[in-house]
């Protein structure tokens, strides 16, 4: 890795201001503006010049621009850029220390002096990484900017200016005529030395509907403004260290060559339990010639970091059932789900450390604190130079969470940074954690985290944003409580600050009353918080709230806003209509759900660019959750004229040794159903819980291979004379179709993709208009992975 020197670039800068600055200056003027100046006058922009050093760093450079559009928003005047000579009186000395500052900076360190004649806005910057891309070296996550932190502290201390959003159109400013710079000293330096919001996570235009996509300019601006806006937010690093699941390609490279290296699975096998999830192996972690090559891997590799070595294991199931990994617990419990590893994990990252010190005696090892091993060791102690990434939950007990934290220093980390998944609670409804996101993240600053790594932001901004904000702020300064950073964002609303606040309220409230308390029903139900809250939104939300936080609004709405505070509350306003759209379309069954997804998608389309949501996240999401609103479903069967739902819950039994067929489980419906047991049509068998038998469920851990649901439907008879089909939302991976128990059609596994995309399969000729329902079954098959039908089936028509 090249790396330039931060100390040159300040040099720079220094040589820079001390033989050029004063050169071209009238001493007279000079002085009478010095005057001017304190006796109270306001510098006029149309005066104003910004200087950079020559040859600026594109850091520097990104800074000044960034402090010239801003200046502008506020005076509408744009004052020009420059590393030439000048006869403006007033000048922006972007990049370039002040010559009375002696104080070296700390590492991202941003600091800015107002003198009666000039502005010095400079900092630590460090050009790490180079990337070609526009901005890419700005905003390369390794880079240090402090000399851009110091311009967005002095736009706001100065200015007022705030950023509650990605986009320099959500940019808050009050427009001045002239600039009032009273003398000033400021600096600023980060307390964690890592603070990242990862900006986006997953995110595919695949499962947006047509007309609500984003062009792929339009998606490029749209990631660099959140790119941008985490700067913004002063998110950045100080140190460099490399961690992150480390062996996701081990199986690929080693998996043939030396099996050893891998966990003995509980198949008894040295292997992925699935093979199409390689990545999710897990290593045999006593094993002293895995720690060897892990060291020798790091230390070969000319592109890795040589200050740290990653030892964090793989996400997944499967860990290491050999005799010597078993050894290392000291929790002996044999409830793989409940058990931890944490000491075997310690004893893999401090073996590999001690290894590696060999090589590089000042080198760091990082690991998480995560999944099975997210509870301090018991044995074992973690050696000096282990940084821990620490991943607690936020629906966990808070007493437990800080207890975890003192255990694992007792236990000799160190070195503790936080690596939540806590935003991924997020369901695109008013969610209200914003103050229990923002505990959370307390627990870890007063127990001396590092940094963090949240994974990541939502970018449902016109929802939820006072969440990402409030968390954001909340990084780049610990010390401040979280009224503070909700009156700072509330206050963008003006003389509606109140009401936003009573609004946000709202939500809070049913998060931690109705919720919260309810977080172990909710995760239970598909082992995920998220994906259990989705589909019940009925329990937790109810019209009478999207009423009554509407009357809260325009309570806002009717006070004196400015047009820029009317507009931020209008936006609030979509958002929560867009909120209550979406809680219909979740609740409502059979036509009445299919209408309120078309309202939806509608609603969607129409305010695609005023609502600020990422539709690609929230799609994704939907999508996971069994596509809890129907939108999905209806925007791709447009091309049919009608469009009925089947049942939610349909028969269900497993056929481990494929004798369906042969036995004709085809047509055994409806004689024998009575044995069958029950499975819901919208997520795969491994996730069932609910409606299924616990045995059955039990066997459907890992399944793979055949099962077969059966239902009876009822087809209007007015659809006689029409093509009608079965439209299944996504079958995981082949199936086969029988209606009365003649086979209609099949869907055969052959694509990548083809266990997440839909198809539909005709069924008119094998109706028997005589029968008041028709018998559906569905054999299914799935070789790895999840399996089942875990999308909705629908009963669609087309005009012959
Ligand atoms: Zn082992």
């Amino acid at each position: 890795m090249k790396s330039t020197n931060s100390a040159s670039v300040k040099n720079q800068g220094f040589i820079f201001h001390r033989k050029k600055i004063f050169s071209g200056i009238s001493i007279l003027f000079f002085l009478s503006l010095v005057v001017n100046i304190s006796q109270g006058a306001l510098i006029p922009p149309e005066k104003s010049e910004i200087i950079i050093p020559e040859n600026a760093n594109p850091i520097v450079q990104f800074s000044a621009e960034e402090l010239q559009k801003h200046l502008e928003l506020i005076s509408k005047h744009k004052i020009p850029i420059s590393s030439k000579k000048t006869n403006a009186p007033f000048k922006f000395y972007v990049g370039i220390i002040s010559e009375n500052d002696k104080t070296p900076l700390n590492p991202e360190e941003a600091r800015y002096r107002i003198t009666p004649s000039s502005v010095y806005i400079y900092g630590d910057d460090a050009m790490l990484e180079n990337i070609q891309a526009p901005l890419g070296s700005v905003l390369a996550r390794s880079n240090r900017a402090g000399t851009l932190f110091a311009v967005y502290c002095f736009l706001e201390d100065q200015f007022g200016i705030k950023w509650p959003e990605p986009g320099d159109d959500r940019i808050v400013f009050t427009v001045q005529k002239n600039f009032n710079l009273p003398e000033k000293n400021y600096s600023w330096a980060p307390k964690l030395v890592r603070r990242c919001i990862r900006p986006i996570y997953n995110e595919t235009m695949q499962d947006v509907p047509e007309k609500l996509r984003w062009t792929e300019t339009e998606y490029a601006k749209r990631g660099n403004d959140i790119q941008i806006w985490l700067k913004r937010m002063r998110m950045g690093r100080s140190i460099n260290i490399r961690y992150g699941h480390a062996f996701v390609t081990w199986w690929d490279k080693y998996g043939k060559t030396h099996p050893e290296y891998f966990a003995l699975n509980e198949k008894g096998k040295r292997g992925p339990i699935n093979p199409e999830r390689p990545y999710f192996i897990k290593m045999c972690v006593s094993n002293p010639d895995l720690h060897k090559a892990i060291v020798k891997e790091w230390w070969t590799n000319p592109k890795t970091n040589k200050d740290t070595i990653n030892t964090c294991e793989n996400d997944g199931d499967g860990y290491c059932t050999c005799p010597e990994c078993m050894k290392l617990d000291s929790d002996t419990g044999g409830d793989v789900e409940h058990k931890s590893f944490t000491d075997r994990y310690v004893f893999f990252t401090n073996s590999i450390l001690a290894e590696a010190k060999k090589f590089n005696p000042e080198v760091k090892a990082t690991m998480y604190a995560y999944a099975g091993y997210v509870q301090p060791p018991v044995r074992q102690r973690v050696s000096k130079d282990v940084i821990i990434g620490f991943v607690p939950s936020m629906l966990s007990d808070f007493q437990e969470t800080d207890n975890m934290y003192k255990s694992w220093r007792n236990a000799g980390a160190n070195e503790m940074f936080l690596r939540p998944n806590d935003q991924q609670c997020n369901t695109g409804l008013p969610v209200g954690f914003e103050k229990r996101l923002f505990d959370a993240f307390q627990i870890g600053a007063k127990n001396d985290i590092i940094g963090t790594d949240y994974d990541s932001l939502y970018n449902f901004w016109s929802i939820t944003g006072i969440s990402e904000y409030v968390l954001a702020r909340a990084i780049s300064d610990p010390s401040k409580s979280f009224e503070y950073w909700e009156e700072e964002y509330c206050s963008i609303y003006g003389p509606a600050k109140d009401d936003v606040k009573e609004f946000f309220r709202y939500w809070r409230n049913n998060f931690e009353r109705r919720i919260l308390p309810d977080k172990a029903r909710i995760a239970e139900l598909y082992g995920n918080f998220q994906k259990g809250l989705m589909p019940q939104m009925s329990k937790y939300y109810s019209l009478d709230d999207f009423d009554r936080t509407d009357a809260i609004l325009r309570k806002g709405d009717a006070k004196k806003l400015s047009p820029a505070e009317h507009n931020r509350l209008e936006e609030l306003i979509l958002g929560n209509r867009h909120s209550r759209l979406t809680y219909e379309a979740t609740v409502k069954t059979g036509q009445e759900k299919f209408d309120a997804a078309k309202k939806l998608l509608a609603f969607r389309i129409e305010n695609k660019d005023k609502l600020n949501i990422s539709w690609p996240r929230l799609a994704a999401i939907e999508r996971k959750c069994g596509d809890t609103t129907g939108v999905q479903a209806f925007s791709k069967m447009q091309e049919f004229d009608n469009i009925a739902p089947t049942p939610f819950l349909w028969s269900f039994r497993i056929d481990p040794q494929n004798i369906g067929q042969t036995e004709k489980w085809q047509e055994s419906y409806p004689k024998d159903i009575n044995k069958w047991d029950r499975a819901q049509t919208n997520t795969n068998w491994e996730n069932l819980r609910r409606h299924t038998s616990p045995e059955l469920i039990e066997k459907l851990k890992n399944y793979d291979g055949i099962a077969w649901y059966a239902t009876s439907l009822k087809i209007d008879r007015e659809w006689q004379g029409k093509e009608i089909f079965l439209y299944f939302g996504a079958v995981d991976e082949s199936c086969q179709l029988y209606i009365n128990g003649k086979l209609a059609g099949e869907r055969i596994y052959q694509h990548e993709e083809d266990w997440r995309t839909p198809f539909y399969i005709r069924i008119d000729p094998m109706i028997d208009w005589n029968l008041e329902k028709q018998k559906v079954v569905v054999r299914v098959e799935d070789k790895s992975g999840n399996g089942g039908i875990w999308q909705s089936v629908w009963l669609t028509t087309k005009e012959k």
